[in-house]
Parts: structure tokens; C-alpha cells; sequence
């Protein structure tokens, strides 16, 4: 099987419409490229279930703030392809901005409230409304379709799946485990900015997780006294400066006075050239 390299909407319209036609579900893993074992496994996931799988890379402009780093975000398609195609995706749609913003700034954008005030929200402002925006664009250009995204950017995950059910969006919203490296660090594109030092240092997210997820085990109900373990296991490595570090109510990012049920823990922080973020679901009984 080849991979289809796609350009344009209307060729991603077509095939879906034909795929659709033949009893094909879509699978849709939309990215932004450079792509890795995290990718690697959405499109498995999306192969085992549907009967069509379409990657898209997009490095969309309008989630990165000024002074972000899109103008060096990684890129390589030649490898992305090959690393696709290994997957049994069927398609990869790769568009560039003007395919995507034919008119410049978009006049429409797409917010979702609450549960963006927190966190990467709270630190990125716009980020969500961008990633909502482009992601609404892409659920409007593949249509009915399960799209998978994944645990590692927990919040997105959920800012998507809020947004494909308000808007109706004929679009299952399927969530995936994050995949890790042996020592524990999250798979992201961002970890090629990390020279040997930075990269020694950047398993410390993690372990901060592991002392929340260790402290509500150990019967540790309040958030303040768990993000107060986090922090001092994060404060132990001085590569890594603290953006947030938090331990939230799985499904409404709250901070209740007490925990119970499911409980997402997270944290961001900058190790060097690259933000890092990394979360973890812990049950409370
Ligand atoms: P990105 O290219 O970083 O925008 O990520 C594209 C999709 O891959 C998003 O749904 C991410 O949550 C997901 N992803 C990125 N890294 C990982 C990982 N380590 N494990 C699982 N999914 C990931």
C-alpha cells in the first residue's frame, strides 16, 4: 500500500466522500508533524478501527503566541510520509497556510470556555481557541469520522471533544494513551530541541507526576498538599523551571477542596529551549 500525499481540501473532500460511498469509516489523526511513536500509535489505533486512516500535518499559526516558537517548530515530511505509510495510513493531507487561510486572518474562531481558563490556557492565552479553530476546520474538511488525539495533551483532548459535541460535529472523539521513552519522558516532537543535559533532565516531569500519583495513593486527598509534593520533586532538578503543576478533577479541570474519583494530575515546564507538559489519571476512591 502507497501513502497519498494531499494538498488540498477539495482532494480530501473527494476522497472521503468516495472512502464513505465504499462503507469506509474515516479514521483522522490531525498533527502537526515531525512525527513519532505518539503518532505512531493514534494511527494504529485509527487502523484497527476504521477502514480508511488520514494523518493530517499542519503546523497551524494560529495556536502559537508571538514569541513562540513556529517559525522553528521541527519539520520533515520526507519522514513523515515513510513513518505514515509503515502505519498503514491511507492518506496524508499536508496543506500549507494559504490552503488553510486562503483569506489571511480568519474572522471566525472557535472558543471553548471553562475548562481552557486553567492551565495551558491559563499560560498559553489564545492557544485553545487557535487549536479549536483549526481543529473545527479540519473535522468540517474530513467529515464523518472518528479523530483521535491524544492523553498526552490531556487538555486538548478534552477542549476538542467539548467542541465536537456542542458544535455536532459528526465526529467520534476517541483519546489515547501517552507513550513514553524508557525513562519516562512523554514522546513529543519539542524533545529534539533538548541537548544531553536538558534531555537528562527532562525524565523530572514525570517523576513529579509519579510523587502526586505516590501521594494520593498513600490516602493524600487535598490539592494543595499534592501539588506541594509535585513541585518539590520538580524544584529537585534545576534544569527544569515550573510553569504549573496541578491536581484537578478529571473531568472539569476543578480543584475541589477534597479529590475523589478520577483525578488528572499535570504538569508544565520549561527544561532548557523546550516548554515540556506531561499528565497522569489517577483514581481517588
Ligand atoms: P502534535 O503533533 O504534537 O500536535 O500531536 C498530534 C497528536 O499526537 C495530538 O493528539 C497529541 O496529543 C498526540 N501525541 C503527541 N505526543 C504523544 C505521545 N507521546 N503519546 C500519545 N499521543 C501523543
Amino acid at each position: 500500500m502507497t501513502v497519498r500525499l494531499l494538498r488540498t481540501i477539495a482532494e480530501v473532500r473527494a476522497a472521503h466522500d468516495e472512502a464513505r460511498h465504499a462503507g469506509r469509516t474515516i479514521g483522522l489523526v490531525p498533527t502537526m508533524g515531525y512525527l513519532h511513536a505518539g503518532h505512531a500509535s493514534l494511527m494504529d489505533a485509527a487502523r484497527a478501527e476504521c477502514g480508511s486512516v488520514t494523518a493530517t500535518i499542519f503546523v497551524n499559526p494560529l495556536q502559537f503566541a508571538a514569541h513562540e516558537d513556529l517559525s522553528t517548530y521541527p519539520r520533515d515530511l520526507e519522514g513523515d510520509l515513510a513513518l505514515a505509510k509503515a502505519h498503514g495510513v491511507d492518506i496524508v493531507f499536508a496543506p500549507d497556510v494559504e490552503e488553510m487561510y486562503p483569506s489571511g486572518p480568519v474572522l471566525t474562531t472557535v472558543s471553548v470556555r471553562e475548562i481552557t481558563a486553567t492551565l495551558d490556557g491559563a499560560s498559553r492565552p489564545g492557544h485553545f481557541d487557535g487549536v479549536a479553530t483549526v481543529v473545527a476546520k479540519l473535522f468540517a474538511i474530513a467529515g464523518a469520522c472518528r479523530a483521535y488525539f491524544g492523553e498526552k495533551d490531556y487538555q486538548q483532548l478534552l477542549v476538542v471533544s467539548r467542541m465536537a459535541h456542542d458544535l455536532s460535529f459528526p465526529v467520534t472523539v476517541v483519546g489515547c494513551p501517552t507513550i513514553r521513552e524508557a525513562d519516562g519522558l512523554a514522546m513529543s516532537s519539542r524533545n529534539v530541541y533538548l541537548g544531553p543535559e536538558d534531555r537528562a533532565a527532562a525524565p523530572a516531569l514525570k517523576h513529579c507526576l509519579d510523587a502526586g500519583a505516590a501521594a494520593i495513593a498513600a490516602g493524600e486527598r487535598s490539592p494543595d498538599a499534592i501539588e506541594a509534593t509535585m513541585s518539590s520533586v520538580l524544584a529537585g532538578e534545576p534544569r527544569a523551571t515550573m510553569d504549573y503543576v496541578a491536581a484537578v478533577d478529571a473531568r472539569t479541570l476543578e480543584r475541589p477542596a477534597s479529590l475523589r474519583g478520577e483525578v488528572r494530575l499535570l504538569v508544565a515546564a520549561q527544561v532548557g529551549p523546550a516548554r515540556l507538559i506531561d499528565n497522569l489519571g489517577v483514581h481517588a476512591d
